[in-house]
């Protein structure tokens, strides 16, 4: 049975007095509130190592995103490696709020997948659809082609995480019914077995995201083919984000 994985993504809040935060993590951890659910915190790049040494042994920390080459002339960029040296385990790749302010196509995306897996971090693909796109009928489409924009070959389900996040339930408040989750995570699925075999297809974890929170949870985690969750704003208090981890 696959271990269920809870992503937080704090996106650009957090200063060095959150670490506290954290902390509440840690402890409610090591009380074994959380046991049977792997869970990483995708602090701002200031805080990461700060953030390992409080979740040292207890959580996995990573990036919200990363440069597709391994250094060079690229200012205010941070390469996958980078993140690896601090520590991370993981990072965020082709989150829709990166692909909107930065323009990051899909093939940017595919190079920075497999700019973590050369650093040996596992990369949490973001894919989604717009609301136009939903209400036009063309969310399946529209996640098909990220798939095969986004996702290189040589797949492996233990270094890739696929996080479907519809890009109109992030931060609203709103998300999709659980029949909608359900029919988007499994065409995901079957579109990475028919790619990559069963047995790969299978092992990738595939993440909800977009508002998440304690009172939806354990409807949300409890759908076929739901391995886990990326929470956004619920995840900058240690109790919200606990509370979501004690329903995985
Ligand atoms: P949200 O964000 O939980 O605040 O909706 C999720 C995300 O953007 O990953």
């Amino acid at each position: 049975m696959t271990t269920p994985l809870i992503a937080g993504n704090w996106k650009m809040n957090g200063m060095l007095r959150s670490l506290t935060e954290l902390k509440g993590i840690a402890d409610a951890v090591k009380d074994g509130r959380t046991e049977g659910c792997e869970i990483v915190i995708c602090p701002p790049a200031t805080m990461l190592s700060a953030s390992r040494g409080i979740l040292h042994n207890v959580a996995k920390v990573g990036g919200q995103d990363c440069h597709s080459e391994a250094k060079g002339a690229h200012t205010g960029d941070i390469a996958a490696e980078m993140l690896k040296d601090v520590g991370a385990s993981f990072v965020i790749v082709g989150h829709s709020e990166r692909r909107a302010d930065h323009a990051e196509s899909d093939e940017i995306v595919k190079a920075k997948v497999n700019a973590a897996w050369r650093a040996g971090l596992v990369p949490i693909l973001c894919i989604g659809e717009t609301q136009g796109e939903r209400d036009e009928g063309k969310t399946l489409d529209r996640l098909g082609e990220q798939l095969a924009g986004c996702v290189p070959s040589g797949a492996r389900g233990d270094r890739l995480v696929v996080a479907y996040e519809p890009i109109w339930a992030i931060g609203t408040g709103r998300t999709p019914s659980s029949g909608e989750v359900a029919e988007a995570h499994a065409f995901i699925r079957k579109t990475l077995t028919d790619r990559f075999g069963r047995e790969t297809g299978e092992a990738i974890r595939l993440l909800y995201g977009g508002s998440v929170n304690p009172g939806n949870a354990l409807e949300l985690l409890h759908i076929d083919n739901v391995d886990g969750a990326l929470v956004g704003g619920a995840s900058l208090k240690a109790a919200d984000f606990i509370a979501i981890c004690e329903h995985a």
